[in-house]
C-alpha cells in the first residue's frame, strides 16, 4: 500500500515569509516606512490573545510594523467603530484585523463594515467578497482559503479542469475557497450540513476542502485514490493520554493518507500559512495604497 504524501505547510509558509521578508526593504526605500499592520484585541480570550501574539511576532520578523490595540470587554460598539475609524485615517496602518469572536454585546458584521476596503487584510469585507465573487485582481482575499489555494498550486501546478469539492460554506473558508478554485478553472461543488450523501460527493473530487469543524468526519474511503486534500480543520479532543487533549483536522488522516497522492496534516499544514498570508495581503495593501503595483509572485 503506498502512502499520500503529507504536504508541508510550515515550510511553505517559511518560504512564503522568506519572500516577503526580502520584498519590505524595497517598500520602505520607495516610501520611507515600513509597511504597518494593525491588530485589535478586544477582551482577554486566551486563544485570541495567542493568536494576536503570534501575528504581532510574524509581523516584526518579516521587517513590518505591528501596532496592537487592546481593549477591555466592556468597551462599547461606537467606542469600537472610533477605533476602527482612526485606523482607517492612520497612515502608518496598511493592514485592520480585527481579532474575531468579539464579545457577545459587539456587532462583528458593522465593525468589518467599518473597516477601509483597502486595508481589510482579513477579506472580509463586503466590498472585496464582492471583489473576489467577479475576479477582480485588486481584492483582498481572505487568508485561510488563499492559503489553502498556494499548496494546492504548489503541490499540483495548473489546476484547471480538476474536480473540486469543498465542504463547509462559511464566508470566511468554505465560500472564498470555492471562489478562488472557479478562478483557477476548477469545476466546483460546495457541500454543507444539508448535503446528501456526502461520501459520493467527496469521492467524485480530485481537490478535497475540508473545512467543516467536525474532528475527522471526513473518511478514508471518501476520497477517490490519488486526490490531493486540503484539512482545514481546527478541533481539540480528548488524547489517548487520561486528561490531556490533541488538535485533530475534519479528515481522518490515518484512513485518508492510504487513498490520496497528498494531505495536509493538523497542525502543521494549513495553519502556519494563514498568518503568512495575513502578511502577504499587508505588504499588497501597502504597495497598492502607496500607488504601486503589488509586488508579483507573492
Ligand atoms: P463554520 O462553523 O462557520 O462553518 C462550518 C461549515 O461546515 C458550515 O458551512 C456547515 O454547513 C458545514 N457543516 C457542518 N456540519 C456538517 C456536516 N455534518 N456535513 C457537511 N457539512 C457540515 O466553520 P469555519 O468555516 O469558520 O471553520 C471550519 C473549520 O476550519 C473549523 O474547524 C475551524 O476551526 C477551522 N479553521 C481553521 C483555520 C486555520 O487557520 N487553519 C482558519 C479558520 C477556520 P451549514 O452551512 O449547512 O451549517
Amino acid at each position: 500500500m503506498t502512502l499520500g504524501k503529507e504536504i508541508d505547510g510550515k515550510a511553505f509558509a517559511a518560504k512564503l515569509r522568506g519572500r516577503i521578508a526580502d520584498i519590505v526593504p524595497d517598500f520602505t526605500g520607495k516610501t520611507g516606512r515600513k509597511p504597518g499592520l494593525a491588530v485589535v484585541l478586544v477582551g482577554e480570550d486566551p486563544a485570541s490573545s495567542v493568536y494576536v501574539r503570534s501575528k504581532g511576532k510574524a509581523t516584526v520578523e518579516v521587517g513590518m510594523e505591528s501596532l496592537e490595540f487592546k481593549r477591555p470587554a466592556t468597551i462599547s460598539q461606537e467606542e469600537l467603530i472610533e477605533l476602527v475609524e482612526e485606523l482607517n485615517a492612520d497612515d502608518r496602518v496598511d493592514g485592520i484585523l480585527v481579532q474575531l469572536p468579539l464579545p457577545k454585546h459587539l456587532d462583528d458584521k458593522a465593525v468589518i463594515a467599518t473597516i477601509d476596503p483597502a486595508k481589510d487584510v482579513d477579506g472580509f469585507h463586503v466590498v472585496n467578497a464582492g471583489k473576489l465573487a467577479v475576479g477582480d485582481p485588486t481584492a483582498l482575499v481572505p487568508c485561510t482559503p488563499l492559503g489553502c489555494l498556494m499548496l494546492l498550486k504548489g503541490e499540483l501546478g495548473d489546476l484547471s479542469g480538476k474536480e473540486a469539492v469543498v465542504v463547509g460554506r462559511s464566508n470566511i473558508v468554505g465560500k472564498p475557497m470555492a471562489q478562488l478554485l472557479l478562478g483557477e478553472s476548477c469545476t466546483v461543488t460546495v457541500a454543507h450540513s444539508r448535503t446528501h450523501d456526502l461520501a459520493s460527493v467527496v469521492h467524485r473530487a480530485d481537490i478535497v476542502v475540508a473545512a467543516v469543524g467536525r474532528p475527522e468526519m471526513v473518511k478514508g474511503s471518501w476520497i477517490k485514490p490519488g486526490a490531493t486534500v486540503i484539512d482545514v480543520g481546527i478541533n481539540r479532543v480528548p488524547a489517548e493520554e487520561e486528561g490531556k487533549t490533541k488538535i485533530v483536522g475534519d479528515v481522518a488522516t490515518a484512513e485518508a493518507i492510504s487513498h490520496c497522492a497528498a494531505i495536509t496534516p493538523v497542525p502543521g499544514g494549513v495553519g502556519p500559512m494563514t498568518i503568512a498570508v495575513l502578511l502577504r495581503n499587508t505588504l499588497v495593501a501597502a504597495y497598492i495604497r502607496a500607488g504601486f503595483p503589488a509586488p508579483k509572485d507573492i
